[in-house]
Order: structure tokens, then C-alpha cells, then sequence
């Protein structure tokens, strides 16, 4: 028996896109073997940010996010495969891109910009469970 494969909601954030950082970042996830199995470039909106980020919509740095994820376009993107939740965000690295192990997207990409919100290059769920709800708010057309 093989277990149903998982899935994670990636967001290749502003800096990404600016930084013309895409490819590569997804050119890891692939290699590391998982599928890309819907994509979209989109400039999200406060209300989709919101429901995104409802965890820290109340914290002192929400509005620096704000400012910084909405400021340009973003690529969203679900990936698929066995435990690519613990996979991605390995590959991803620590949240303080300045400290993020080398080897990792943020480790190799980020650093500290002096911007209120830190600028780490990607997101990604922090379980299937986030996942799921995440995947439904930037992907209501998969109707999943
Ligand atoms: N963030 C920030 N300041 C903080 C904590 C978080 O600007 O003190 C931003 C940062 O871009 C981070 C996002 O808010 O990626 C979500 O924070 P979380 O703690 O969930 O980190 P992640 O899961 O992205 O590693
Ligand atoms: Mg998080």
C-alpha cells in the first residue's frame, strides 16, 4: 500500500518575483521530486491576505506583511507528494532569512532587507491540515 500522496500550499512572494527568483525556487521543489499540480501568478487582495494569514492578522508586524505581500504579484502554486509539507519547509529553511541554514531557499536568498516585515522569499503550510485550508483560499476553483 502506498499512502495518498499530501499536498502544500507554496506562495513564491514578492521578493521572489522581483528578484526573477521563480524558476529557481521551483526548479528545487522539483527536483527534490515533488509535482506542481496547479499554478497561478496573482497579485493578492488585503481580504485574501487576511483569511491567508488569519493567525497573525492581530500581531504588530501584520501590517508591515501587508504592505510587503501585496505589493506585487505572487505565484501560488499546490505541490503534491509524500510528506512534502515536512519536505517543502525544509527546503524552505528557518523563517529569519539572515540565520536560515545554508543549503535552504531563505538560507541561500534572504537576508535582512530593514523592512518591518521580513522579507523570506517563500511560504509555505505548516501541515496538511493548513494546507487544505490555505489550498481553498487561493485555489476556490479546485473546489477541494
Ligand atoms: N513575519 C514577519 N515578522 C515576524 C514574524 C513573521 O514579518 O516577526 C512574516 C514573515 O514573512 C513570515 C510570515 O510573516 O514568513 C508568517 O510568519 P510565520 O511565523 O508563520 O513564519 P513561516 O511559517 O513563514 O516560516
Ligand atoms: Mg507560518
Amino acid at each position: 500500500m502506498t499512502a495518498a500522496p499530501e499536498r502544500i500550499l507554496v506562495l513564491l512572494k514578492p521578493d521572489a518575483v522581483e528578484r526573477r527568483l521563480t524558476g529557481e525556487i521551483l526548479r528545487r521543489i522539483e527536483a527534490k521530486g515533488y509535482s506542481l499540480t496547479a499554478l497561478k501568478l496573482v497579485v493578492p487582495t488585503a481580504e485574501v491576505l487576511a483569511a491567508h494569514y488569519a493567525e497573525h492578522v492581530d500581531k504588530p508586524f501584520y501590517p508591515g506583511v501587508v504592505e510587503y505581500m501585496t505589493r506585487g504579484p505572487v505565484v501560488a502554486v499546490v505541490v503534491e507528494g509524500q510528506r512534502v509539507v515536512a519536505g517543502v519547509r525544509s527546503l524552505m529553511g528557518a523563517t529569519d532569512p539572515t540565520t536560515a541554514a545554508p543549503g535552504t531557499i531563505r538560507g541561500d536568498f534572504g537576508r535582512d532587507w530593514g523592512t518591518d516585515a521580513i522579507q523570506n522569499l517563500v511560504h509555505g503550510s505548516d501541515s496538511p491540515e493548513s494546507a487544505a485550508r490555505e489550498i481553498a483560499i487561493w485555489f476556490p476553483e479546485l473546489g477541494a
